[in-house]
């Protein structure tokens, strides 16, 4: 590698920003959660920021009411983002203007290869286009559709963009790929979707991301995003690969592949341990010999116990019940992922969930802002719906089309209405309770992330191979 192309820069001159960038396509699942562990964790270890950015431009796999979900999710396990959290959907100008720049210094051009044909190299667009490429719209027939594309070609054969040096991994060339990467890179997809890399592109660039930690899936993605920054004359963040955890049969753990979710099956407390132990076993096994640490995490776990045990056999039965009621409204589908949820665990989650949604509600409005899910609230209708009576759906057509879809995709419902739920169910003590024993849980659980584990973080400790569950 040259000296003048270095990407690897482990002091970090500048101030260490890091990021965890999730698509909004469905609960966290424990694949997700691990990579957002260690780009906290690093970022802790560095005295960074952390930022959490949603990458929802795929907007068919990306329903708009799954972001606020995902942030509350991210935020039950113990993950905030230092700034206001970037949402790639309302940055559609910066990524058109981008294009634009880029089609009219003549980098970009547009392609209507169809599917089959994109496959073949060279796009036969760029050849037709080479002498004069199409620089407008005008030249192409307005029925046709096309996508824009750019062509990397001379990017991936320098010599510079042969192999980078990963925090992680070390060096990894291109020709370690399984798959032989296609030049013609995507920009905008012809149903107008902006392509995944040029937007994260555009976003790690505006955000100043300083180290791109994420899952060893993205390695070739990798590759085709260096030209970008080449391309832009800006120097790349330094980028860290983590392992993928697999499945028995070496699948990735992901949505399509019905990867469970984390609420479900794991508390905060047990998805950072076991992420831990995955990620950092050395630094596990030297932290639970700590006298200090045991302490914390039994505190941490008779918390838990201590919230666990407020859900009774009966408010257990009466949340069940009320919660099955709602979501027979929901698509068989999704009926059955909002169901998966209600396990004894999902129970402890969703209260720690609206224990703290309560306490940030309070102080919102001690802050008199608008707190943001007030503009949901609707009468009383869903704390009070008795099983078996067939919910109405008059009125349903009345609500924002968020609080609707909000409840279709998520067990969650709508936030007034679970508060309302859960209070009633608990009674007056234990809700109070509740809301004092997640507070103690919440800042115990910071002080793991922030005290215990971020600075014991070492990058040279990750493993290198495919973790199997
Ligand atoms: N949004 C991508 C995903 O959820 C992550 C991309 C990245 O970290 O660059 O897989």
């Amino acid at each position: 590698m040259s000296d003048s192309f270095s990407l690897y820069s482990p002091d970090f001159p500048n101030d260490y920003c890091g990021r965890f960038a999730p698509s909004p396509s469905g609960h966290l699942h424990l694949g997700s959660l691990f990579t957002a562990y260690a780009a906290y964790w690093r970022s802790l270890e560095q005295h960074g920021t952390f930022l959490i950015r949603i990458e929802d431009l795929d907007f068919p796999r990306c329903p708009r009411p799954n972001i606020p979900l995902l942030c509350q999710e991210l935020q039950l396990f113990g993950l905030h983002s230092d700034k206001k959290v970037r949402v790639q959907s309302e940055h559609l100008g910066e990524y058109h203007r981008s294009i634009q720049t880029l089609l009219s210094n003549d980098f970009a051009y547009f392609c209507t290869c169809t599917r089959a044909q994109s496959k073949e190299q060279p796009c036969t667009c760029w050849l037709s286009n080479k002498q004069a490429r199409i620089r407008t719209k005008i030249t192409l027939d307005p029925d046709t559709p096309h996508s824009c594309k750019v062509n990397i070609t001379p990017y991936l054969e320098s010599e510079e963009l042969q192999s980078f040096t990963d925090a992680n991994l070390g060096v990894v060339r291109q020709s370690d790929l399984e798959h032989s990467l296609n030049p013609y890179l995507t920009l905008e997809r012809a149903d107008g979707i902006i392509a995944y890399n040029l937007a994260v592109v555009i976003d790690d660039i505006e955000q100043e991301i300083t180290e791109v930690v994420r899952g060893a899936d993205m390695l070739d993605a990798t590759f085709l995003q260096l030209p970008l920054y080449e391309l832009d004359s800006v120097e790349p963040p330094v980028f860290c690969h983590i392992p993928l955890i697999t499945d028995s049969s070496g699948r990735k753990l992901s949505k399509q592949n019905h990867a469970p979710a984390v609420f479900a099956d794991y508390t905060p407390r047990t998805s950072t341990l076991l992420c831990l132990q995955l990620l950092q076993e050395s630094v596990y096994h030297e932290l639970l010999q700590q006298e200090d640490v045991v302490t914390l995490l039994q505190d941490l776990e008779q918390c838990e116990e201590s919230l666990t045990a407020l859900i009774t056999d009966e408010v257990s039965t009466t949340l069940q019940k009320k919660l099955k009621a709602q979501l027979r409204k929901l698509a068989p589908k999704e009926k059955d992922e909002a169901l998966a949820l209600l396990t004894p665990t999902g129970l402890t989650n969703m209260l720690l969930l609206v224990a703290t949604q309560a306490q940030q509600a309070e102080q919102a409005a001690q802050r008199e802002d608008d707190y943001f899910l007030d503009e949901y609230d609707d009468d009383d209708e869903w704390a009070d719906e008795d099983d078996g009576a067939s919910s109405s759906d008059s009125g349903r057509e009345n609500w924002p089309q968020v609080y609707y879809e909000g409840i279709a995709t998520g067990t969650y419902g709508p936030w007034s209405k679970l508060l309302a739920l859960w209070s009633r169910a608990l009674g007056e003590a234990s809700w109070q309770q509740a809301q004092e024993l997640t507070a103690t849980y919440y800042a115990l659980l910071t002080r793991l992330h922030t005290e215990v584990i971020g600075p014991h973080f070492q990058v040279h400790a990750l493993p290198k191979k495919p973790i199997v569950l």
